[in-house]
């Protein structure tokens, strides 16, 4: 028999994910396949935190450590937020966690109930909607497309807010579409905010340092809403860590508590070593962080270069991450050569992996149909051959 639950039926699988899997699938069997789908970086860890990693191991920290993390750790990432983001969160506020999607799960199921309304601008990460499915909360989307640069006025923001609006939802720079929002922009919609003390923002920061600016302001920079942001963040992007999974939530003393109470039922703390790596992370040297940026800013230069390159494709240019979020309408509606219409940019995304053996992720995911998203942390020859592959496979149909 199968028995699964409505609250697992009514969940979309996570589409980066699947993408990633199936172009895995085919490279097994033998296809030369570049894959653009899922959004990590190429880079090993850097050296140092591998070291404090096998360190940890011979040290013996292998035992359960309190489930909000290291208070060592704790300690490390409340500095670094003093040091880089001049923000106060004490050590008590910080709840580490399997990565930062656990932590952004952890504060939805912690804090919506039943009927509260999310604000969330679109397109928006995957998982996002999904965790606010499983809390049983109402998602309110926002709509910013290519022409605003994918991201939401404060006008907006206004007229999506209700009686039953209890959080913000809020990425930058942003997976899926590269966009950072400027200290000015950040303003204008804590100016929205401050007029709602009752809605939260969420602020997924997680992008903070692959940021081609050269400035970044975080959410709880601002006096007026401080009290009611909660950060999230981790080490999987700015260090290279993702197989590591340490992320956490800087949050408000009470939603903190009520993070660690739930996370002890069900994962308690996150890896004892992964810990003690990411400690290594945010007390050692921060020139890996500056390396890497600047070769992602490199990458974004060629993959803008080449998509613009590419008839069609309405490509803007994203000023941090790892994404390029471009324009496919386009090609909606034309036929392949074997006489299969693309319908949507699903159908597109997934003629793109068979015909052209290139993986992306269908914009649809990220709830904005229309578009697909390349993650370009990948490199340079397979950026060029990935691009070579797309425009000639898009020029294929009819
Ligand atoms: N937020 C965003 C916007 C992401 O793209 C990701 C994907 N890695 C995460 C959170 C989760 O990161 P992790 O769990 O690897 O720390
Ligand atoms: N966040 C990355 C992405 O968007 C990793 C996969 C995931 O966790 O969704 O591709």
């Amino acid at each position: 028999m199968t028995h699964v639950s409505e609250r697992v039926q009514a969940l979309a699988p996570s589409a980066t994910l699947a993408m990633s899997q199936k172009s895995a699938e085919l490279k097994a069997q033998g296809v030369d396949v570049i894959n653009l789908s899922v959004g990590e970086p190429d880079f090993n860890t850097p050296a140092h935190i591998k070291e404090a990693a096998k360190k940890a191991i011979d040290d013996n920290f292998t035992f359960y450590t309190p489930v909000a993390g290291y208070m060592s750790l704790r300690k490390a990432v409340s500095e670094k937020l003093k040091r880089e983001n001049g923000v106060d969160y004490a050590p008590e506020q910080i709840v580490v966690a399997n990565g930062a999607k656990q932590a952004l799960c952890n504060v939805i199921l912690a804090s919506i109930n039943p009927g509260d309304e999310v604000v969330i601008p679109m397109p928006a990460w995957v998982s996002y909607v999904e965790m606010v499915k499983l809390a049983g909360g109402t998602v309110v989307s926002v709509d910013a497309d290519i022409t605003q640069d994918f991201k939401i006025t404060p006008d907006q923001l206004e007229k999506a807010i209700t009686p039953a609006t209890r959080m913000l939802l809020l990425c930058s720079p942003s997976n899926p579409t590269g966009s950072v929002y400027s200290r000015e922009e950040l303003q204008a919609i804590v100016d929205v905010l401050a007029k709602h003390p009752d809605v939260m923002v969420l602020a997924d920061e997680i992008y903070e340092h692959i940021n081609f600016t050269g400035s970044f302001t975080s959410m709880a920079a601002f006096p007026e809403i401080a009290d009611r942001v909660i950060l999230i963040n981790g080490v999987s992007k700015a260090y290279a860590m993702t197989g590591w999974r340490i992320g956490y939530c800087a949050a408000p003393l009470w939603l903190a508590k009520a993070v660690t109470k739930l996370q002890g039922q069900y994962t308690s703390n996150a890896s004892s070593i992964a810990q003690k790596a990411a400690e290594a992370a945010y007390t050692g040297s921060q020139e890996c962080v500056a390396e890497m940026n600047e070769a992602f800013r490199r990458r974004r230069d060629l993959v803008v270069e080449l998509a613009s390159d590419i008839p069609g494709l309405k490509v803007n240019r994203p000023q941090g991450a790892f994404y390029l979020f471009p324009e496919v309408s386009a090609y909606i509606g034309k036929t392949t050569l074997e006489g299969k219409k693309i319908e949507c940019s699903a159908d597109l995304a997934m003629y793109l992996l068979e015909s052209g053996h290139v993986a992306t992720v269908d914009g649809g995911a990220f709830g904005m149909e229309g578009y697909i998203r390349l993650s370009y942390a990948t490199s340079d020859d397979n950026i060029r051959e990935a691009l070579r592959r797309m425009k000639e496979a898009l020029l294929a149909l009819k």
